[in-house]
C-alpha cells in the first residue's frame, strides 16, 4: 500500500490528508497529524473526498454528441472535433467568438495554462474564473486600498486577537477546520462580534450579534466608522503615519448617525454602539469577511468600508491583527493570481499595462500586440452568448448551468452556443449543452501547488495517474496542438509549468520565484511573496509599508447605495443564499457522496418562525418561493435566528440560481446574489425526497 500526502479539493482551508492506495486504486485515506493549520483534521466533506475518486458517475471515456445523444469515442476524435469547431468559428468570425469559463478549483499550474490556451491557442481575450463569482469584489477592495491581493496575515492568528468579527462568513459551514482554531482563542478570552441575517452555531455568550438586514454592509460599516470616531477610537498615530485619505472617508461617513445606521440596517442603534465599544477596546482584533459581504452589486464598496474600519483601527503590521476575506473555493486564492482572469496576466500582472505585457510577451516569446487585451467577465461571457456573440466555448471546473444567477437565461444562453466543449471528472449539468465532454481528474490524479485562502502555497500531490488515461493539462496540451500552438503550450508536468509561472512571476506582484518544488513540500507550505532573495516567503504583509508605491494604505469615502431592487408589496422577503457544510460549489461532486447526501438530499429554505406562520406554511409541506427571475417549490425549516424578513437557501442545487439576479458590480463584476427580493406561499406540492446520485430531485404533486 502506498500514502501520498495531499491537501483536501474543496475549501480554501486545503486541509492535509493522506490518500491509501496501491498506485492504482485510492482505497481512503489517513489523518496527516503535522498538516498545516487543520493539524489532520478534516470535516465531513474532506473525509468522503477519496470516495469520488472511483465513483461509478466517473466521466472516463471522451463524450461526442451525435444525432442528438452522447457517443463514447477516443481521445484522437474528441479532441479532433474540439479543436476543429474552435477553429471553424475562429476563422469564420474571428478569435473573440470563441470564450473560455474556468474554475478556482484548478492548481495553479492548470490556471496558468488555461490563461495562456485561451490567449495563445484560442487568441481570445474572453477567459474568466468562476471566482468572479465569489472573490473579486474583496479583491478590487484589496488592491484599491493596500496594492495587493492578498490576506494580510496567517488564520492561525486568530489565536492572537481578543476580538474576531466575523461578516457575511458562515464559519462552521463554510471552513469547519476553523473552527478548533476559534475554540481555542474563545479559551484564551477572544470574543466574536458576528455580522450575518442569520445567528446560529458560531455565537457563544460574550459574543455580539448584529442581524443586519442583507444589502446594508456599507451602511453598517459607515455607521460603526463614524461611532469609532465619536467614541474616541480611531488609532491616529497608524492613520497618520501609514495611511491617506482619513479625512475624506470620515465625512463621508458624517450623515451616518447611529439612528440612520439602525434605521437603514434593521439594528438597534445600541447594539451598533456596543460593537463600536468592542472594536475601540480591542487592542488586537482580526476582521474576517466573505461572500454575505462580497456577493452584492455594491460588493467592492462594502469591502472598502471595512477596510476603512480596520485601517482606523490600525489593525495591520501586528500578529493578531488584520482584516482577511476567506476565500471559496480550494484555490479561490491561487487560481485569481495566475493568468486566467479577462483582466489579469500572470502573476497579478495587468492586462492592460504596456510594461506588465511586454514582460510576458516576451516571456511567452511572441509579440506584445498578439497578446488580447482585456475581455468579458464570466456573467459578461453568458450574456454575450446569449446574444449570439460567443458561440463556442470551452468549460473547465465550473458549472455554470447550476452556479451562475439567473439561471433561466444562463441555461438558453448554453443551449445556443454552436459548439461547447466542457472538461470535467463527472458529467455536470453543463454537461447536457455540450457538443464535446472530455474527461477531466479528480485531486487524487493531479499534481501541482494550490494557495491557500491566507496566501500559503502548497504542494499537491497525485495518487494515481488520470483514470481517464489523459490528465487536464495534457487535454489542453492535446487541443493547443491542433489549434496549431504547440509551441506555447508544450508542457508535459506540473512541475515544468510550476518552474515556467515561477520564473514568470519574478518581479511580478504575486511573486513566487524563490519558490521551491521540493521545499514546498517539505516546509508544510511557503507564504508569496517569495521573492528570489526571501524564498522563506512572507506570512505576515505590511509590517512596515502597503504595497501602494509610497507605502501608505488608502482609504475611500463610501457612500452606501441601497440594493439594485428593493423588496416590494409583490416581493416582500429577501432570500440570501450560502453554503451547507456536507456540500461544494455546485454539488457536482458532493451530490454524488451518499453520506454527504444522506446529510443534506435537497435544498431546504430556511424561514423564522413568524414568517412562516405569517405565510401560512406547515410542517411537513413545501413552500414556493417565487422571484422576478423565478420560482421553486422547496422543503422548509423554521429558523428563529434568522432576521423575519429574510430566507436562507444553500445554493449547491439546480434550483436555487433560477431564483436569483445577475446584478453586477461594475468594478469587479461579481453579482449580487445576496439579496433577492421574494415572496413566498405554501405549495401545495410536496418535494420529493428521491435525490439520485445525480442530484436531480423531482418535484411532484402529491395531492
Ligand atoms: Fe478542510 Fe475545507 Fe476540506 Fe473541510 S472542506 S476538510 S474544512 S479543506
Amino acid at each position: 500500500m502506498s500514502e501520498t500526502i495531499t491537501h483536501c479539493p474543496y475549501c480554501s482551508l486545503n486541509c492535509g490528508l493522506k490518500l491509501i492506495g496501491d498506485g492504482v486504486r485510492v482505497s481512503g485515506h489517513e489523518k496527516w497529524k503535522s498538516a498545516p493549520f487543520s493539524g489532520g483534521g478534516l470535516c465531513a466533506k474532506g473525509v468522503t473526498a477519496w470516495q469520488q475518486v472511483h465513483h461509478p458517475d466517473r466521466v472516463l471515456r471522451p463524450l461526442v454528441r451525435r444525432r442528438g445523444g452522447f457517443q463514447e469515442t477516443d481521445w484522437d476524435e474528441a479532441l479532433d472535433v474540439a479543436a476543429s469547431g474552435f477553429a471553424r468559428l475562429r476563422d469564420r468570425h474571428g478569435p473573440a467568438v470563441n470564450a473560455v469559463l474556468t474554475g478556482a478549483s484548478l492548481t495553479n499550474e492548470k490556471a496558468y495554462v488555461v490563461g495562456k490556451f485561451a490567449r495563445l491557442a484560442l487568441r481570445t481575450p474572453h477567459v474568466d474564473p468562476n471566482g468572479r463569482l465569489c472573490m473579486s469584489a474583496a479583491g478590487a477592495a484589496y488592491t484599491a486600498a493596500f496594492g495587493l491581493d492578498r490576506a494580510m496575515v496567517p488564520l492561525e492568528d486568530v489565536n492572537r486577537a481578543g476580538l474576531v468579527v466575523v461578516i457575511g462568513a458562515n464559519l462552521p459551514n463554510a471552513y469547519p477546520l476553523f473552527m478548533p482554531h476559534l475554540t481555542r482563542a474563545r479559551r484564551r478570552g477572544t470574543r466574536l462580534v458576528v455580522i450575518d441575517p442569520r445567528g446560529g452555531k458560531l455565537l457563544r455568550p460574550g459574543d455580539l450579534h448584529l442581524p443586519l438586514r442583507p444589502g446594508t454592509d456599507a451602511a453598517l460599516a459607515c455607521g460603526l466608522l463614524r461611532a469609532l470616531d465619536d467614541q474616541g477610537g480611531i488609532d491616529r498615530d497608524f492613520v497618520a503615519r501609514r495611511t491617506v485619505g482619513y479625512a475624506d472617508a470620515r465625512a463621508a461617513v458624517e450623515p451616518w448617525t447611529l439612528e440612520r445606521t439602525g434605521a437603514t440596517t434593521g439594528l438597534h442603534p445600541d447594539t451598533i454602539a456596543d460593537a463600536a465599544r468592542r472594536l475601540a477596546g480591542a487592542s488586537h482584533a482580526m476582521i474576517l469577511h466573505a461572500r454575505g459581504a462580497e456577493q452584492h452589486p455594491t460588493g467592492t464598496d462594502n469591502v472598502l468600508a471595512w477596510i476603512n474600519l480596520a485601517l482606523a483601527r490600525g489593525l495591520a503590521g501586528r500578529a493578531g491583527c488584520g482584516i482577511v476575506t476567506l476565500t471559496g473555493q480550494r484555490n479561490g486564492q491561487g487560481a485569481r493570481e495566475h493568468g486566467q482572469r479577462c483582466d489579469q496576466l500572470p502573476g497579478y500582472r495587468r492586462i492592460d499595462d504596456p510594461q506588465h505585457r511586454r514582460v510576458v510577451a516576451d516571456r511567452w516569446g511572441v509579440s506584445a500586440d498578439e497578446l488580447p487585451g482585456r475581455g468579458l467577465s464570466y456573467v459578461e461571457i453568458l450574456r454575450a452568448a446569449a446574444r449570439g456573440e460567443v458561440r463556442g466555448m470551452l468549460v473547465i471546473s465550473t458549472n455554470p448551468a447550476v452556479s451562475a444567477p439567473d439561471l433561466g437565461r444562463v441555461r438558453a444562453a448554453l443551449a445556443t452556443l454552436e459548439h461547447l466543449v466542457v472538461i470535467d471528472p463527472f458529467f455536470s449539468e453543463t454537461c447536457r449543452h455540450a457538443r464535446v465532454v472530455l474527461p477531466g481528474s479528480t485531486f487524487a490524479e493531479e499534481e501541482g501547488t494550490v494557495t491557500t485562502t491566507d496566501g500559503r502555497v502548497l504542494r499537491v500531490d497525485r495518487a494515481i495517474p488520470p483514470l481517464a488515461w489523459r490528465g487536464d493539462l495534457d487535454v489542453l496540451r492535446g487541443l493547443a496542438r491542433r489549434l496549431g500552438a504547440l509551441q506555447h503550450l508544450d508542457l508535459h508536468t506540473a512541475r515544468e509549468v510550476f518552474d515556467e509561472l515561477r520564473r514568470l512571476s519574478d518581479g511580478a506582484p504575486a511573486d513566487y520565484a524563490g519558490l521551491d518544488w521540493e521545499r514546498l513540500r517539505d516546509r508544510g507550505g511557503v507564504f508569496w511573496p517569495a521573492p528570489r532573495h526571501r524564498p522563506e516567503g512572507t506570512p505576515r504583509l505590511y509590517l512596515d509599508r502597503f504595497a501602494h508605491p509610497d507605502g501608505r494604505a488608502r482609504f475611500h469615502p463610501i457612500h452606501p447605495r441601497p440594493p439594485v431592487v428593493l423588496p416590494d408589496a409583490v416581493y416582500p422577503l429577501v432570500l440570501t443564499t450560502g453554503r451547507h457544510r456536507s456540500h461544494y460549489l455546485s454539488g457536482n461532486q458532493t451530490r454524488r457522496i451518499p453520506s454527504l447526501v444522506a446529510d443534506a438530499p435537497e435544498p431546504l429554505v430556511e424561514v423564522h418562525p413568524d414568517t412562516a406562520a405569517t405565510v401560512g406554511l406547515v410542517h411537513g409541506r413545501s413552500a414556493l418561493v417565487t422571484s422576478r427571475q423565478g420560482s421553486a417549490v422547496l422543503a422548509w425549516t423554521p429558523n428563529p435566528d434568522l432576521r423575519p424578513d429574510t430566507l436562507f437557501v444553500a445554493y449547491h442545487w439546480p434550483t436555487i440560481n433560477q431564483l436569483t439576479a445577475a446584478h453586477l458590480d461594475p468594478v469587479s463584476g461579481i453579482a449580487g446574489v445576496k439579496h433577492t427580493p421574494v415572496r413566498l406561499h405554501p405549495a401545495d406540492v410536496v418535494v420529493a425526497a428521491d435525490v439520485g446520485p445525480t442530484g436531480r430531485g423531482s418535484e411532484r404533486a402529491v395531492s
